[in-house]
């Protein structure tokens, strides 16, 4: 009988590597997202995707994709945990569907 490792979080070994360099462009990555993003500089605002939000309440930031919400708290520090946060992704998960994990195949 196979063990899928899956099953057993303490014994997974993931292969290959987060690499922060593969990571999306912030402003093509929330734009990607449906997320408008309104005025100029390094923080911008926006619709908040996480909870019912009418004014912009959310603050992001372009250069490092870091998003703060002013109204219901919701905060990361770039793009992955925006990611990660939206769709309850796990860290490896979030890496993968941001094309920012780089397998390492052992060779
Ligand atoms: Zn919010």
């Amino acid at each position: 009988m196979k063990i899928d490792l899956n099953m057993n979080p303490k014994k997974q070994k993931f292969k290959g590597e987060f690499s922060r360099s593969l990571l999306p462009n912030s402003i093509k990555y929330y734009q990607s997202q449906g997320i408008r993003l309104n005025g100029t500089g390094a923080w911008r605002d926006a619709i908040c995707p996480f909870h019912p939000d009418k004014k912009p309440s959310l603050r992001i930031n372009v250069e490092r994709g870091a998003y703060r919400c002013m109204s219901c708290g919701a905060r990361g520090g770039d793009v992955l945990a925006f990611h990660m946060h939206l769709y309850s992704l796990s860290f490896v998960e979030a890496c993968k569907a941001l094309g920012a994990w780089r397998i390492d195949d052992g060779k």
